[in-house]
């Protein structure tokens, strides 16, 4: 198979996808990921996802060697922030009503430093495992008392006793091979055992925006609606039992758009519903794409105001909003000093020639503005620039900002 070659559909398979939009990214030198694909709906579906993409073995290198969720205090799903534990208790409470009994053994895919595990634990389970590519989640996992943590991935499941409910959670969205994925959930649990799978509801984008174009980046590649969700796994062969969608908090005053569904593997011999094709969603994520158009343009005026092109800059933030604002904005044609992050992962690399250093850094360039490459962050990490410190002047990006 040749690196980057045309993605088939996620849901069904077919090699039918109407191109939507084109997207680019600025990453890290040496990044694994795509620098750009294109996001497409399946013409005989609905379902929406990225391509051209490199095989799955890059994303399990990156999630692997690369996972953001391993530093704690700034990956979501530890729990280590206010809004995310909240998120995490009232996704345990919800799984509680799918697995009454508190000795199901409930394995979480992808359970990254393992919140939602903690709080099953604090539930009563007694039975939890957590799974996640990256060693340092997986110890973070089996620090927690009552919870085993086990290094393994989608791709290569480890052996384990047959689960009564797996968890999916936030987890689909980032897979190359998704078939694959949900066949291979059968050799953890057994005819009666479910699996719940909650993802980015792709067909509410428009509503919850914030940052342009922010919901195609380089790991959200496939764009699921509730209905393609229950489409892909009845096509696989489980038994849809419920489905639903959420709205969850992505900080402390956003929330952000989810879709669910809890399937169960029938017994054998059972009949499985098949699932209507979504032809609502690519209308969707055209209102998503129109909005970000007009917020992009707002963000483009205020660097333009700020004569961002012609400053020597420090840019705070090596994640996903600066990959599209470089790509897509004056911030990639100012002369960059340097970039931080409060996430030590990319220390020692560059971005477009600059190093990425650790905050304390800065502290040799006070009077360089330092620039936050976040919008839906920008007045936490302004908080944080002055809590450490910091004297440089600091500008923030989003419209509505001081
Ligand atoms: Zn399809």
């Amino acid at each position: 198979m040749s690196r980057d070659a045309e993605r088939p559909c996620p849901v069904c398979g077919a090699l039918a996808g109407e191109p939507l939009h084109e997207r680019k990214f600025v990453l890290p030198d040496g990044h694994p990921l795509a620098r750009g694909y294109t996001v497409v709906t399946c013409g005989i579906c609905g379902a929406a996802y990225a391509t051209p993409l490199p095989d799955q073995s890059a994303y399990d290198r990156f999630y692997r060697d690369d996972s953001k969720y391993a530093d704690a205090a700034t990956g979501t799903g530890s729990g280590a922030q206010a809004w995310d534990d909240q998120r995490l208790e009232e996704t345990a409470r919800a799984l509680a009503a799918f697995a009454p009994e508190k000795s199901t053994h409930i394995v979480d895919v992808g359970c990254g430093a393992g919140g939602l595990l903690r709080w099953l634990a604090k539930l009563g389970y007694t039975n939890l495992t957590g799974i996640d590519p990256a060693p340092a989640c997986a110890d973070a996992t089996s620090a927690i008392p009552g919870v085993r943590g086990i290094t393994g991935s989608l791709f290569a499941l480890p052996t384990v006793e047959p689960a009564g409910l797996i968890v999916l959670s936030h987890v689909l969205e980032h897979v190359r091979d998704v078939s694959a994925a949900v066949d291979g959930l059968k050799t953890i649990t057994r005819s009666g055992g479910r699996v719940y799978a909650e993802v980015p509801n792709a067909a509410q984008y428009a509503e919850f925006l914030v940052a342009p174009f922010l919901d195609f980046n380089t790991e959200h590649i496939n764009h699921f609606s509730v209905g393609t969700l229950k489409r892909l796994f009845a096509s696989r062969g489980w038994k849809i039992v419920s489905c639903g969608s959420k709205a969850i908090a992505s900080s402390p005053t956003a929330k952000y758009p989810c879709a669910w569904v809890l399937a169960e593997l029938p017994l054998p011999g059972e009949a499985v519903e098949e699932m209507p094709a979504d032809r609502s969603l690519r209308m969707a994520l055209s209102r998503y794409v129109s909005a970000s158009h007009s917020l992009l343009a707002r963000v483009i005026a205020r660097c333009e105001e700020l004569g961002i092109a012609s400053k020597e800059i420090i840019v705070w933030g090596t994640g996903q909003t600066t990959a599209i604002l470089l790509a897509e904005t004056p911030l990639g044609g100012a002369r960059v000093r340097a970039f931080t992050d409060s996430n030590p992962m990319h220390y020692g690399r560059t971005v477009s020639g600059a190093p990425v250093v650790p905050p304390d850094a800065l502290r040799a360039w006070p009077n360089i503005p330092i620039v936050i490459g976040s919008l839906l962050h920008g007045a936490e990490i302004a908080g944080s620039i002055s809590a450490r410190g910091l004297v440089n002047p600091v500008i923030r990006l989003d419209p509505g900002a001081q």
